[in-house]
């Protein structure tokens, strides 16, 4: 079994586009985080964006609005913000508190800042196989982590878990698409789906994205599978001192028992998110300078 190192392949990445932003003309690609709320898990996220921008040497903008906002408030933050030539790329960090109208906001954002790549027309475009739009940054991680640990997806059987706009439905729509590492045969499971591990037992390639702890078992996954899990989930462990740990919506010791290669969690797929959207930021940077 090959653990697929998402904290490697990231650390490759980010070297990549440091270079990359160095030898850039002009100013520095420029970032704004906006964050609502006080929410811990948000707080955790943006930091990170933030000091891997730094390290990179992309500028972050950090808007913190009170939890107060109204939704007309936030979307006129986000039009000065579209209108602003200094900022490239915005991201308003998920979940929005409520009563805010999460996909209006990500919709009142001008696709060519959309750098996590929630616009409609971005979604899109990836459907249409058109590579001038921002993929979202967690499917963008998934495609890559399975191009750099040598898993091309032609003539493969690709079962994705989950069909959110964020991860399932991207992916889904990646793995599909007809171009070198992609060409995959790709089935959808949710909600609906009425024999789950029918579907992933057949998988060469399976993706889970539903955000249940633990969910997928050893028996359900064909040996020698590529698995890559997606699912970031926290239950309860007194032995830490958060009184919690990070599982994926995988069973990882039952797994990496029969699956080929096998991404961990954490240090999988995270770092990848990440990373991916600061690749969509310079993307956003070279397209305003064009
Ligand atoms: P989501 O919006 O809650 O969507 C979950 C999907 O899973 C839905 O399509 C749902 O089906 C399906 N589902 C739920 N239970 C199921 C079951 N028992 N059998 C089959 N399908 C089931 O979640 P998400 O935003 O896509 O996130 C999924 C997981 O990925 C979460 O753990 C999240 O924390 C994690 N995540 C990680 C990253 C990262 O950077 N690593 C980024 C984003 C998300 P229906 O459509 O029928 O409801």
């Amino acid at each position: 079994m090959q653990l697929i190192d998402g904290n490697a392949i990231a650390a490759s990445i980010i070297a990549e586009l440091k270079s990359q932003v160095a030898a850039l003309p002009g100013r520095k690609p420029c970032l704004a985080l906006v964050r609502v709320g006080e929410d811990p898990a948000s707080v955790s996220y943006v930091k990170k964006k933030e000091k891997t921008a730094a390290e990179i040497g992309i500028e972050s903008r950090i808007i913190l609005p009170p939890v107060t906002i109204s939704q007309a408030e936030l979307e006129k933050l986000i039009d000065d913000l579209n209108a602003d030539p200094g900022v490239d790329g915005i991201l308003v960090q998920s979940p929005l508190p409520k009563p805010l109208e999460e996909l209006a906001v990500f919709r009142r954002i001008a696709a060519h800042k959309d750098v996590d790549g929630f616009h409609t027309l971005n979604l899109g475009k990836i459907a249409q196989e058109d590579d001038s739009g921002f993929v979202a940054c967690t499917p963008a991680g998934v495609m890559e982590l399975l191009a750099r640990s040598g898993t091309d997806l032609k003539g493969k059987h690709v079962v994705v878990l989950g069909r959110s706009l964020i991860v399932g439905k991207p992916v889904a729509l990646l793995a599909l698409q007809k171009k070198a590492g992609a060409n995959g045969t790709v089935t959808v499971c949710h909600s609906g789906t009425a024999d789950v591990a029918a579907l992933t037992r057949q998988a060469d390639v399976l993706i889970a994205a539903i955000g249940r702890a633990e969910f997928v078992k050893g028996h359900m996954v064909k040996p020698g599978a590529v698995v890559i899990d997606v699912g970031i989930n926290r239950v309860a462990d007194a032995s830490k001192k958060t009184g919690y740990k990070l599982v994926g919506d995988v069973d990882f010791a039952a797994v990496s028992q029969v699956a080929s290669k096998i991404t961990p969690v954490p240090g999988g797929v995270g770092p990848m998110t990440v990373c991916m959207l600061m690749q969509n930021t310079l993307k956003a940077r070279r397209l305003a300078a064009a």
